[in-house]
């Protein structure tokens, strides 16, 4: 009996190995398109993200170990849009061959200026689009698996509208003048456009740069004659300058929202959907009166 239970361990240990071997390997450019990947291919991918929790994708530089991790995935999804300026760099490193899948394709961008701005996530209505893109990308070099694709992104599709919904009641329940704040980067365009929060920043879509004077000058100047209630910090960029400003004009900081990044495991944004959920309780509690 005890070696009937010995070989159907081992049996059991054997099948998981050669499930985890024939997991498809793909990357993410970054963490929450990671999590928008797991999602989508479930137990039937191995997701590298090359950008980690609380780190800043517009000033990242790949390591030697980024260019292998391209080399041997079948797919790489970036975001695009000029997110991802170490992009063409890392591939050329990584032989110039993989398959790069762009998650905003589809999407209308925003532009600063000349810029387009690549914060699309910040709208649960484009986090959509690159779900259906992860989904059509995987089902193309993974046919085999299409039917587990369709359905974990159907169900995960429902779950972002349903995060969506809950977002808008959230957002109606705060004075429509007391819908403004100031962050650290320019950040949450397309969730301004979606939602109707006005959003002032000193930097701009890049965190490339560091405030002018004469940038945070501007941003005291609009936040007193705006009478803006409350400044937030991002993971991702020096907290100083928003204590500074918070300081000069008795504006409240409202906490930390997450524009560019999730926190590990072990913070309260793990996930895109924590992530949205967090911003919006961050929002509701600085706003409402
Ligand atoms: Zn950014």
């Amino acid at each position: 009996m005890l070696r009937f239970w010995l070989a159907a361990l081992v049996l059991i240990a054997v099948t998981d190995l050669a499930r985890a071997a024939d997991r498809l390997n793909v990357v993410a450019s970054f963490s929450i398109l990671g999590d928008f990947v797991r999602n989508v291919g479930g137990d039937r991918v191995n997701v590298t993200t090359l950008v980690g929790p609380n780190s800043d994708s517009h000033v990242y530089v790949p390591a030697p170990a980024d260019a292998k991790k391209v080399a041997d995935a079948k797919l790489v999804f970036v975001n695009g849009l000029g997110f991802e300026g170490w992009l063409s760099r890392l591939l050329k490193a990584a032989g110039g061959k993989a398959a790069v899948v762009t998650t905003t394709a589809g999407i209308a961008p925003l532009k600063v200026g000349s810029e387009a701005d690549p914060h699309a996530w910040q709208s649960v209505g484009n986090a959509k689009i690159y779900v259906a893109n992860i989904r059509d990308a995987l089902v193309a070099v993974a046919p085999a698996d299409a039917e587990v694709f369709k359905s974990n992104a159907a169900a995960y599709l429902a779950d972002l509208d349903a995060l969506e919904r809950n977002l808008r009641e959230a957002i109606a329940k705060i004075p429509e003048s007391r819908r403004k704040v100031i962050s650290t980067h320019s950040a949450f365009g397309y969730f301004a456009a979606a939602y109707g929060v006005e959003f002032i920043a000193p930097l701009g879509v890049s965190t490339e740069s560091e405030a002018s004077a004469r940038d945070i000058a501007r941003i005291i100047t609009q936040i007193r004659a705006a009478k803006i209630p409350a400044v937030f910090m991002e993971n991702v960029t020096d907290p100083r300058l928003i204590g500074r400003i918070s300081a000069e004009t008795g504006a409240r900081v409202g906490g930390t929202l997450y524009s560019d990044s999730l926190t590990g495991e072990k913070g309260d944004s793990p996930t895109y959907i924590a992530m949205v959920r967090h911003n919006i309780k961050a929002l509701t509690s600085a706003l409402s009166l």
